[in-house]
């Protein structure tokens, strides 16, 4: 049964005619005192879960969260939309402290955004102990998840809140979506009694490609100039050289780009995270060390120039793109070399069997949506145990590829390495080895003697790059390895002889044209284009704005999203009234600048 509070709180305060999804149910189960985990993908709101109730029960909200560089914007997104917030972390003097210590125990605070590892200080749990919680919302649960890649050790000592605080409620959230870290996450936090929320993982709007990886930084140029300039968005690279490097070169091609990773000192660190959320259209190149919690909603797309570790990775990274709900893409290059040099870093990984064989299938799986003929999406929700139907708006589905019968090209480049081994005691890396198949004279394999070989250009029906992928897709299959002491050379392993046999057909994907132009399909345009007029309003509503963030010191998607510019300027609204029917516009907001976005519609002169 639906809490008239929580809709009058939705409408009020956040301007927000109805909740999504299961918003409504955790917001009333919380609000009666139930505890609550909740799996969303990011962009599906979350925060509302917790705030809404917050706002509805007696006393403070209390939010932990390991983000400290983000807790000034979240408490000025707040601020703006009228709620009392403040937060309690390291980056504060002892003054402010005392001012936000102090206004929690008069019960003048909505919402308290605190850092575990300063929740856990005896100082901290005595204040708590000495007002009134309404609630604790435990943010990025999956940081108590050891296997995880953002684990935080702090984490491990939340579940005390249920013996200190039992009759508190507790709500737990997440936007990852395995079941072993939903199972680690309800036992770690103590969260038995909770009930469990989980959404559909499903990002429509976000468009998945996945390329050949052949002359990256053209390609990644390609994307960039052709179908987002001027957007805000993230470049992953594994390394921080290339991070370095690929900043380096963007900028010299006339794009704003700025680097992030964990070599770089805080405050470079901080400022370039700053300036990617507040100003407009800059390219964030940066290693996996950059992203959590990052709420920016307006980043346009998400691109990898390296392949992930792990789809669990590649989800929550790509999930950072098009928070909006508006269209936002999702792009991966990836190539032969990634598969050698991911597979050489997990046998020498640190770290016993079963770690590496738990990295392997990761590595697997991935490596399996990469080569897929089939819907992208559904490959990724399958991964998280849902299923749907072919999603088209992938590479797959926009444009499918098509599989080929490759076991007779198998059958060569595995007995050309059998053979190699079996007569010479020599193991070579890819480029040598389709050389060999392709009949190349080269002065390597003049100097070896190697076009004596029985397999010497048995291989000249496929191109370079046809054979590339054909290894590429027995790495991934395991088919074929990389051997452990050799510098990226392959080897045999025990499934490659039923190829051999040819006991098993294979069927292999073959790379669309587009991969060697590098551009990707299009058969929609990304954004929905507004009507000519409906644009220059948008425009216009975009610089007030920016004059407004810029002022206060503030991103501007703080003061107005995207989406709400947008409806407004197709609506055009003649009055505060009109204006306040607009989704994002909440009481608060409403007072702060209704006025002004009238005047700045009239300006236009286009008012009806
Ligand atoms: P998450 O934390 O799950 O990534 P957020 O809480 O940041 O997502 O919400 C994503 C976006 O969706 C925000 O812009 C938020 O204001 C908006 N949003 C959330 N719930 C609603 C709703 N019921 N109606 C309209 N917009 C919503
Ligand atoms: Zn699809």
């Amino acid at each position: 049964m639906a809490d008239p509070r929580a809709t009058e709180v939705l409408a009020r305060v956040f301007g927000y005619e109805s909740f999504r999804g299961d918003q409504q149910a955790i917001v009333d189960h919380i609000i009666a005192g139930g505890d609550a985990l909740v799996l969303m993908p990011t962009g599906a709101g979350k925060s509302l879960c917790y705030q809404v109730p917050a706002l509805v029960r007696r006393g403070t909200g209390v939010v932990i969260s390991p983000l400290i560089a983000l807790m000034q914007d979240q408490v000025d997104a707040l601020t703006e939309l009228g709620v009392r917030a403040a937060f309690l972390n390291s980056t504060q003097d002892w003054q402010d402290t005392r001012e936000v210590e102090r206004a929690f125990l008069a019960g003048e605070l909505d919402l308290l955004y605190v850092a575990p590892e300063r929740l856990l200080t005896e100082r901290c749990l005595q204040l708590l102990s000495r007002g009134t919680i309404a609630l604790f919302a435990i943010d990025e649960a999956h940081c108590v998840s050891q296997w995880g890649h953002d684990f935080r050790p702090e984490y491990l000592g939340l579940s005390m809140l249920h013996e200190r605080w039992p009759e508190v409620p507790r709500i737990a959230l997440t936007a990852t979506a395995t079941d072993v870290t939903r199972r680690e996450i309800a036992e770690r936090l103590a969260l038995g009694q909770a009930r469990h929320y989980v959404a559909s993982f499903d990002r429509p709007n976000i468009r998945y490609h996945i390329v050949e990886k052949l002359d990256v930084r053209r390609q990644l140029l390609q994307l960039l100039r052709q179908e987002h300039a001027g957007d805000a968005g993230i470049v992953y690279c594994l390394s921080r050289n290339k991070v370095d490097e690929t900043a380096e070169f963007l900028c010299a091609q006339g794009i704003a780009a700025l680097p992030y990773h964990a070599g770089l000192g805080s405050a470079v660190r901080a400022q370039n995270q700053s300036r990617f959320l507040r100003e407009d259209g800059l390219v964030m190149v940066a290693t996996i060390a950059f992203g959590m919690g990052i709420d920016k909603p307006d980043v346009r797309f998400v691109a990898h120039i390296d392949l992930p570790k792990s789809i669990e990775g590649y989800y929550q990274e790509t999930g950072r793109a098009g928070r909006d709900g508006l269209p936002a893409t999702a792009w991966l290059a990836y190539g032969l070399q990634d598969v050698v040099q991911q597979r050489r870093m997990i046998d020498e990984s640190n770290g016993d069997d079963a770690f590496r064989r738990r990295l392997g299938a990761q590595l697997d799986a991935m490596l399996g949506l990469c080569e897929t003929v089939s819907c992208r999406r559904q490959r990724l929700l399958q991964y998280f145990g849902q299923s749907i139907a072919p999603c088209g708006n992938c590479d797959n589905c926009l444009q499918p590829p098509q599989s080929w019968d490759g076991t007779v090209a198998a059958q060569k480049m595995l007995s050309a390495i059998y053979r190699l081994w079996k007569e010479r005691g020599q193991r070579y890396g890819a480029g040598h080895l389709i050389d060999i198949l392709r009949g190349k004279q080269t002065p390597r394999v003049a100097e070896n003697g190697h076009a004596t070989l029985s397999v010497f250009g048995i291989g000249q029906d496929l191109s370079d790059q046809a054979w590339r992928s054909v290894l590429r897709q027995l790495l991934a299959q395991s088919l074929l390895m990389v051997d452990q002491e050799g510098y990226g050379t392959l080897a045999l392993t025990d499934e490659s002889r039923a190829v051999l046999k040819g006991e098993r057909t294979l069927m292999l994907r073959r790379e669309p044209d587009r991969a060697s132009r590098g551009s990707t399909p299009r058969s929609k345009p990304l954004q929905p284009d507004l009507p000519v007029a409906a644009q220059a309003v948008f425009e216009a509503l975009r610089a007030w704005r920016a004059g407004i963030a810029r002022s206060h010191g503030k991103p501007a998607y703080v003061i107005f999203h995207d989406a709400t510019l947008r409806e407004i300027a197709l609506a055009l609204p003649d009055s505060l009234e009109s204006l306040s029917h607009v989704n994002g516009v909440g009481v608060h907001k409403l007072e702060s600048y209704g006025e002004s976005i009238l005047e700045c519609i009239d300006a236009l002169g286009m008012a009806t």
